[in-house]
């Protein structure tokens, strides 16, 4: 099974203070948990390594800070695991008086930064749904700020830190995930132009390249994204994953809710028609056009098809290692 292993695809860690939230984002963005459950998480005290690795474009793992996870204990092996880190993401809990996490957040990165510096450094203002508009914007300001002149002290000013405000609550922690993910594939520039090709010649006003499982999108065509048409197109993942999980599988459970046949078309009352499409074993393609667009239904499918070819190609040839082999199966 060498040639499935996850080498290839990006590899995000999650770490910031115990109750920040880690758990939860990882319940709520990869295993569909709905957020008022997340109250009764346990608490996790420990390097956890989830396995999602089988169901999704996305291989990621969360790391706590209970106060025992220490850079300077030997069995700590950062070395190794800032090395094959593509991301890391720091949560900071909005909510609550940040001083400590800003600490840790410091420590962390300068030491994943030593270790590697082509790591992307991404920092989650979390649990903003509490705060008002005004508030969310000085409190990233303040982070912005403190955070960046400590690493102005340390001689660390080309250490970039990107900020995201974001709530399990609303899409927002989908949208800084998919940004996070985004800049993590090489083929994006790519996957853009073909969308671009794509809606264009198909009449079509918005697509998303979907990580099924997470929601996550790993890229859009070079329109501007608003908020609400993601959302209809997370929403319709759902209905369409849901109702094949409960009427699509076999008698005894067997079978899969998503697979090669799987599409949809959903007619919404204002004439604009959701299309969803599967594009690879963990990718969806889902598009907003006019109803009278879809009148060409055949005319989309053929694009369609050519589409989906090029997707297999990007990805099969971007991934191949050496002459290893072909990693299709990795897609
Ligand atoms: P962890 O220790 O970092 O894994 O933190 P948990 O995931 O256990 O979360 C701690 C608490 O924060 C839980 O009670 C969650 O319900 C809550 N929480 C997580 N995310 C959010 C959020 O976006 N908004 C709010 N208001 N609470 C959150």
């Amino acid at each position: 099974e060498n040639c499935s292993t996850s080498a290839d695809k990006p590899r995000i860690l999650l770490m910031g203070l115990r109750r920040s939230g880690k758990s939860s984002i990882q319940k709520v963005v990869f295993h569909k948990m709905s957020p008022n459950e997340t109250l009764f998480l346990e608490s996790t005290n420990k390097i956890y390594k989830d396995d999602i690795s089988s169901s999704s474009f996305v291989n990621f793992q969360i790391w706590d800070f209970p106060g025992q996870v220490d850079f300077l204990d030997p069995t700590f092996d950062s070395e190794m695991i800032f090395k094959g880190t593509g991301a890391l993401i720091f949560v900071i809990d909005a909510q609550d008086d940040y001083v400590e996490a800003l600490e840790r957040l410091h420590l962390t990165v300068s030491r994943a930064y030593k270790v590697n510096p082509d790591i992307n450094f991404e920092v989650f203002i979390h649990k903003v749904d509490g705060l008002s508009d005004d508030h969310k914007i000085d409190t990233q300001r303040d982070i912005h700020q403190r955070a960046n002149d400590e690493l102005a002290d340390a001689n660390l000013e080309k250490l970039h830190l990107s900020l995201y405000l974001t709530s399990i609550y609303d899409h927002s922690i989908f949208e800084a995930f998919s940004k996070v993910v985004q800049k993590l594939l090489p083929q994006l520039p790519t996957l853009e132009n073909l969308l671009n090709i794509f809606i264009s010649h198909s009449g079509i006003e918005k697509a998303f390249l979907f990580d099924v499982v997470s929601k996550i999108y790993i890229a859009t065509d070079s329109s501007p994204v608003d908020m609400q048409s993601y959302e209809l197109c997370c929403d319709m993942i759902d209905v369409v994953i849901d109702v094949s999980c409960i009427y699509g599988l076999m008698q005894d459970g067997s079978g899969c809710a998503y697979d090669k046949e799987s599409s949809a078309i959903i007619r919404l009352n204002n004439s604009t028609v959701l299309y969803l499409k599967e594009v690879t074993k963990f990718l969806a393609l889902v598009c907003i056009l006019r109803e009278e667009s879809f009148e060409r239904k055949g005319l989309i499918e053929y694009n369609f098809h050519c589409f989906r070819k090029a997707i297999h190609e990007v990805f099969e040839v971007g991934n191949l290692p050496q002459g290893a082999c072909s990693s299709s199966n990795n897609l």
